[in-house]
């Protein structure tokens, strides 16, 4: 399979280098080919987008929302190539893939809903004869740029509001996810939108990304991916007074206290740490345990962990698969090498297939560390987890909220004023009582405080508020 542009409702391959790519899970094995895209062709897909704004600003939204739900219905048909595609991209398990797309064919529904639902109000006037009410009108040409660890959701729950509020769109997808992108926006072209509403350009960060912020006639940038390139693309967006969301990284905690029901915690903590080997913006990265069940809930722990199973991704036994490409395998090996040396290893799993026939890292859990610790501090987007022992309550919510990142974060407690104090005092986007730390449903807002999230939220109503403005109406009857 190759990767393409799509470009004013034409498929092209663009102008830059080709490179081969490797299936994570078997890296001998090559996967594809993605042809990337140098800084002229973002221009291009920008100009095509330009064209085509007028004509989908008339379009009126109900038609908007049906073109979305024509895009769900194909890529119901399209899933289990789609999730296959993307599995062997980048690494993540069938099941948990082809969980994904079920989402993006509900986030598609429900945009394509929301075009016949109302979309303004009328605000009574104080001087008589006056109609006076609101709309919501789009932004103009958005620029969408995403990570490859949710290669189909994401785009998805960025495209589908931009699309239904009647933005056109550039999308610049992850070169790591180029092919799942390639496949995803043929859905959206075969559902019949107009030329140069939706244009894909793949390619790097450093050369499209990047273009997209220089070059580009852009209205608003919608971002999620590391804090250092969203923080830069945000003071970019704000030098050109361009609208901008960036949702970024994260450093989970998730809180154990005595009255827990432990089972359901290590398996909430299993879940949240290693589903998606670690790669998720939402991952456990901190497990914070009340000293007094500390010794039974690392040992709880350690039996279920010696039971995952490690393998390919396309092998539906996988609980978790390999990292997602060689850079992705360097980083996390980084980590991996500062706890064997300065942290206390308290859980291993095992790999089930040969750890050198792709980007596999064994599950690890750590102890020993300090709070300060760059373990216990930094992003580590893999497979490899801190346990943190404290003394009480007051002391896991104080470790707890001790990040610059403030994204997800979950208690596991039987008891109710420590559940509600847990919702009121953490300092996250979203806070959780007995479930593992995770995003949230479609039609609830996602999001994250400190340095995980710009603090727009994506998803659900508020998707809409970011990719439109409101225009206040008034006339006069009388
Ligand atoms: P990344 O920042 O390396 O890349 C994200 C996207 O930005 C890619 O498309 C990349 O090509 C592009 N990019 C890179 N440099 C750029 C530049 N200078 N200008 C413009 N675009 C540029 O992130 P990644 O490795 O793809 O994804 C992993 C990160 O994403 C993790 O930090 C994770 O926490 C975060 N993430 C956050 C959320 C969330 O909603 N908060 C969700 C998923 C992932």
């Amino acid at each position: 399979m190759e990767s393409k542009n799509y470009v004013g409702g034409e498929w092209v391959i663009p102008n830059g280098r080709q490179t081969v790519i490797h299936n994570p899970s078997n890296t001998v094995e090559e996967y594809g080919v993605i042809h990337l895209s140098t800084q002229h062709d973002a221009v291009e897909a920008g100009e095509a987008a330009k064209h085509a704004v007028t004509g989908w600003v008339n379009t009126n939204t109900a038609a908007r929302g049906e073109f979305l739900l024509r895009a769900a219905d194909l890529l119901r048909q399209r899933q289990d190539e789609i999730a296959l595609t993307a599995s062997s991209e980048m690494g993540k398990p069938i099941s948990e893939m082809k969980g994904e797309v079920l989402r993006g064919i509900q986030l598609l529904r429900y945009y394509g809903a929301e075009g016949v639902r109302a979309i303004g109000s009328v605000i009574p006037a104080s001087k008589d004869n006056i109609l006076q009410y609101t709309r919501r009108v789009p932004l103009g040409i958005v620029g969408i740029i995403t990570p490859w660890n949710f290669p189909i959701a994401i785009p998805i729950w960025k495209l589908a509001p931009a699309l239904l509020c009647g933005n056109t769109i550039v999308w610049k997808p992850s070169e790591i996810a180029s092919l799942s992108a390639t496949l995803l926006m043929k859905v959206f072209a075969d559902a019949g939108l107009p030329p140069g509403v939706l244009n894909l350009v793949v390619g790097e960060g450093s050369v499209v990304g990047r273009a997209l912020l220089d070059e580009l006639p852009l209205d608003a940038v919608s971002f999620t991916g590391s804090t250092q390139t969203g923080s830069s693309i945000a003071t970019q967006a704000a030098r050109r007074n361009i609208k901008y969301q960036t949702e970024m990284g994260g450093k989970n905690a998730a809180v154990v206290l005595r009255d827990a029901n432990l089972d359901l915690a290590v398996s909430a903590v299993i879940s949240g740490a290693f589903s998606s080997a670690g790669q998720k913006c939402t991952a456990t990265s901190r497990v914070i345990v009340e000293s007094a069940v500390y010794d039974e809930f690392v040992s709880l722990f350690q039996h279920e962990v010696r039971n995952l199973y490690v393998g390919s991704a396309l092998d539906p036994k996988s609980y978790l698969g390999p990292v997602a490409s060689a850079s992705q395998y360097d980083k996390v090996a980084k980590y991996v090498e500062i706890a064997r040396h300065e942290a206390n290893s308290i859980a291993k799993a095992n790999i089930q297939v040969d750890p050198t026939s792709g980007y596999y890292i064994p599950p690890l859990a750590v102890d020993g560390i300090s709070v300060e610790h760059q373990l216990v501090q930094e992003e580590i987007f893999g497979p490899l987890v801190v346990f943190l022992p404290v003394q009480n309550f007051d002391d896991a919510l104080t470790v707890c909220n001790k990040t610059v990142y403030g994204l997800s974060a979950s208690v596991f407690t039987e008891n109710l004023n420590n559940s509600l104090r847990f919702l009121d005092e953490a300092h996250v986007g979203m806070v959780r009582v007995n479930l593992e730390t995770a995003g949230v449903e479609y039609q609830a807002p996602f999001g994250g405080m400190g340095l995980s999230s710009s603090h727009s939220r994506e998803q659900g109503q508020p998707a809409l508020d970011f990719y439109s403005q409101t225009k206040t109406c008034a006339i006069y009857y009388g």
